[in-house]
């Protein structure tokens, strides 16, 4: 392809989670780095966590910069700084940050207007719908960007858009057969029609208002990779009518180590810390558990969890986002950290969980199956514990386990409300956590074979976003099909 116009100009829209930030934030050094200019508008608080990200960045002279947009917070009754869904601990709340963010619509376009090179596209996080009357004033093309993979994508299409679960009769937490899939899938409709918090059904209005834009968008752009699900990426095309542009996975264009590193946040452990004990550690003999951005865990789960990890005599690094005082309380008083300190350490905060994941001491992941964290695992080789909370995770576990046969499932069955988790208490047992961290470190048949396709599928992300790979041809393609949309 010869190289894209010099004044090509894309502007970013990341929704205000990380799982959907991150990426944003990769995809956005992507496309810098075949010549465009690129610009991401988001908020303050969020800007502030990218900063060393673009800082280094531009530094290397990709024409990279991040645009602030003040949210109306208090207009919708959330505090000053809240301008992120992992800084809200309620689910009942989080539709007030999206009316924010419909807010934003009118400075969005303000700020649009004053932009040099004129924008030419607009890539938006799906959510934020109101990016489509942008991209219609000034009639240029706008991609969408949706957090999850293209076989989950499908699932939800299925789910959401069409019928065919109010045809099966089975109660919320039985499972069925999802209808129109290659591989056979069974779900519970609580699992596949929970977000959050709050079912589909009593977001219709809001659903409706998404899909509507979804329809005008000019295509879809998917962190995944070709060879990773081949029948869904066709199987996605053709559902939506829409050309789907694979081309992750995303994480891989960090080469520094500080990128590596830093994604997201700055890390709670000094990363040269974290390396140095990983590095004291038998290759493929840690666990390594970090639930997502957004989970929320109770205290009472917390602590099967550190009994079960105890109790599987494996190495491990745990990371809890949110500890809560009662579990600190409880640490102490058992002197856990003691007793486990040869071979478990604990993360409070934010993790450098590419940095970990990339490491040989790691043999093993719990994760919550966020989009990013799978397809972080996929891209190391580390075979993973399920352990959906909610959203699309449930999706993404039938995936990860019967579709590419690289997990094991700690046995979750019902979605989690962000909020409420001590009205759940204890869904996961220490005897569960201790199985299935035995199961996926197991050095049997399985666990070997397991382990196999776990490489052989990280070998095909590197090639896959290597130059001449399918997600680089990929992403070319999409700039020429924007090049000729604009002209
Ligand atoms: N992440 C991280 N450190 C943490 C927690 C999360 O680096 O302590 C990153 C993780 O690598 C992934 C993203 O945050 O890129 C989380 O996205 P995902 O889709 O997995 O889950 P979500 O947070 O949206 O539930």
């Amino acid at each position: 392809m010869a190289s894209p116009p010099k004044d090509l100009h894309f502007v970013l829209f990341p929704l205000m989670t990380q799982g959907h930030m991150i990426p944003m934030f990769d995809i956005a050094r992507l496309l810098a780095e075949r010549g465009p200019t690129v610009t991401i508008i988001t908020t303050p608080v969020n800007a502030n966590r990218f900063k060393p990200v673009i800082t280094r960045a531009i530094q290397e002279k990709l024409k990279i910069q991040v645009l602030e947009l003040e949210l109306a917070l208090s207009e919708v009754g959330l505090p000053q700084g809240c301008e992120n869904f992992d800084l809200i601990p309620s689910a009942e709340l989080f539709p007030k940050l999206f009316t924010a963010a419909i807010m934003l619509a009118e400075p969005a376009e303000n700020m649009f207007r004053g932009l040099t090179p004129a924008p030419s596209c607009i890539i938006s996080d799906n959510l934020l719908a109101w990016t489509s009357d942008i991209a219609q004033k000034f009639n240029i093309p706008r991609f969408i960007f949706h957090g999850p993979g293209c076989f989950t994508l499908l699932c939800l299409h299925i789910a959401i858009y069409t019928n065919v679960l109010d045809d099966i009769a089975v109660s919320d937490s039985e499972y069925f057969v999802l209808p129109g899939l290659s591989d056979r899938v069974e779900l519970t409709k609580e699992q596949a029609c929970s977000w959050g918090g709050k079912t589909l059904k009593e977001a219709a209005d809001f659903v409706e208002y998404v899909r509507k834009a979804e329809q005008d968008a000019n295509g879809i752009v998917v962190n995944s990779f070709h060879e990773l699900e081949p029948k869904y990426v066709e199987e996605l095309a053709k559902t939506k009518d829409k050309k789907v542009w694979c081309i992750g996975p995303v994480s891989l264009c960090n080469k520094s180590f500080q990128d590596i590193a830093e994604r997201g946040s700055k890390s709670a452990i000094d990363e040269q810390d974290c390396l140095k004990w990983l590095d004291s550690k038998e290759p493929e003999s840690i666990m390594f558990v970090c639930l997502g951005s957004l989970a929320r865990v109770c205290t009472e789960q917390n602590i099967d969890l550190a009994l079960g990890l105890e109790s599987s005599n494996k190495s491990f690094l745990w990371c809890i986002r949110h500890p809560t005082e009662e579990l600190e309380k409880w640490f102490l008083e058992e002197g856990y950290e003691e007793r486990v300190k040869d071979r478990g350490l604990i993360i409070r905060g934010w993790a450098p969980q590419v940095l970990v994941l990339s490491h040989q001491a790691v043999g093993g992941f719990v994760t919550h199956c966020g989009w990013n964290s799978t397809l972080e695992a996929v891209s190391t080789g580390v075979p993973m514990v399920t352990w959906p909370q909610f959203s699309d995770q449930f999706i993404n576990e039938r995936f990860i386990v019967d579709v590419l046969k690289v997990g094991v499932k700690i046995g979750m069955e019902a979605p989690i409300v962000v909020g409420e988790q001590d009205k759940f208490g204890v869904v996961v047992k220490k005897e569960d956590v201790k199985r299935s961290v035995e199961d996926v470190m197991d050095n049997g048949e399985e666990g070997e074979a397991r382990r196999k396709r776990c490489r052989e599928l990280a070998e095909l992300a590197e090639r896959a976003m290597e130059d001449g790979g399918s997600s680089c041809l990929s992403m070319t393609s999409m700039i020429q099909d924007i090049i000729e949309l604009c002209s």
